[in-house]
């Protein structure tokens, strides 16, 4: 469908203007011409992208071959803690290097920046307003992409007028961070290598409508939009990305046997060519184009994979969990071991068999009855972004 009037000023569009779904300078690669105006499309980025999005200075600044941007002259300036001599020091990051330590330079008396100083984490400001709304656009604007009617979702976006003018944009609605609670989901976020990708799920439960947020496989978040859905209405919608520039090399094809031509043709889907040459040619074509986005299965399932092996094999796993776990991988992958994105992170399985539950509602639960459990989850999973982003720049 088209939409005839911008979701934000309801003037009729009379130009197209793309939106991205989760914010460009964030790597999103998902993008929407069907939500506004390009007026309002420039206050989005003004009022709620552009204070959103610093809250990401560094890791933004910290991926290789982050796909928005390998120019260090626009890296953002970051905070964060660095170590030296068993001491830890605020320090000023850009592109993983510090660039000032005002109190360890005072103290010594000289520039701090010169000596051997490691970063040990960064700072993440999650609990402003500028975090809270651009989440809110994140999901709002995946919603309206899915089909979503704007009546449905307007009770949490906010416009600010004067006169003609729109002077602010906010979004407020109830979200809480996601924390991992089956054997799976926990192996799964915490015992599998990090490589940072973006993921959205957009679901209709118990007539609640919830948009579950992945960020940087970080900034985990269930965003509650709706709680007056009709079960009529089943909405379902699976967005993932990596973040991470492709290798755009083209590889080199030393191919002896026509065999060999024709897997690598399979590979990188080229339905014909005449010979070696032409095949490389439309390889490097066939690279270029290739995007960002992927199949979330194409995600979970290799680590899930990764995950079960180390699990059985591992002499100190807890037997106790094997039925919770064998269960929650039923719950999650399909007969042919594709990942079910029907109940990956809108269900899950709970301390007891046989059991399975709305996993927002269960994480608003545990968040309200084990909240040390809730909040070791969240820093485990800081750590380890912060182990990655320090050990990039090595
Ligand atoms: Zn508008």
């Amino acid at each position: 469908m088209t939409r005839k009037n911008c979701v934000y000023c309801g003037k009729e569009i009379t130009q197209r203007s793309s939106e991205h779904i989760i914010q460009n300078a964030l790597g999103g690669v998902y993008e929407s011409e069907d939500i506004c105006c390009p007026e309002c499309n420039n206050a989005v980025s003004r009022y709620v992208d552009a204070p959103f999005t610093k809250i990401f200075n560094p890791i933004t600044g910290g991926i290789k071959n982050f796909s928005k941007t390998n120019n260090p002259k626009s890296l953002q300036p970051c905070t964060g803690t660095v170590l030296y001599q068993g001491q830890t020091y605020h320090a000023n990051i850009k592109a993983g290097k510090v660039v000032a330590c005002p109190d360890l330079s005072r103290q010594l008396r000289c520039d701090a920046t010169k000596l051997p100083l490691e970063i040990v984490s960064y700072d993440f400001n999650l609990e402003n307003a500028a975090f809270q709304t651009g989440m809110g656009k994140i999901a709002f604007n995946y919603a309206l992409d899915c089909g979503i009617d704007l009546s449905v979702l307007k009770h949490g976006m906010h416009v600010q007028k004067s006169g003609n003018d729109i002077t602010g944009i906010s979004f407020n609605y109830e979200m809480f961070p996601f924390c991992a609670l089956n054997p799976l989901d926990l192996r799964l976020e915490l015992h599998t290598p990090f490589s940072p990708y973006h993921c959205l799920i957009l679901f209709e439960q118990n007539s609640k409508l919830w948009c579950y947020i992945d960020l940087f496989n970080t900034f985990q978040y269930y965003v509650l939009l709706s709680d007056k859905m009709s079960a009529l209405n089943k909405v379902h919608g699976v967005a993932a990305q990596t973040v991470q520039k492709i290798d755009r090399t083209v590889p080199d094809l030393d191919a002896q046997r026509p065999k060999d031509l024709l897997i690598f043709a399979q590979q990188y889907g080229v339905r014909s060519f005449t010979d070696a040459t032409d095949l490389a040619q439309k390889i490097k074509v066939a690279i270029a184009r290739k995007s960002q986005k992927t199949d979330l299965n194409d995600i979970i399932a290799p680590r899930v994979k990764s995950v079960s092996y180390d699990y059985f094999l591992d002499p100190n796993t807890d037997k106790r969990d094997l039925p919770l776990f064998g269960q929650s991988m039923r719950l999650y992958f399909n007969e042919f071991d594709r990942l079910n994105t029907n109940t990956f992170r809108t269900m899950t399985t709970c301390s007891n068999v046989n059991n399975v539950f709305s996993y927002p509602e269960a994480v608003l639960s545990v968040s309200q009855n084990n909240e040390v459990y809730f909040r070791r989850y969240a820093l485990a999973k800081f750590k380890t972004l912060n182990y990655f982003l320090t050990q990039q720049n090595r």
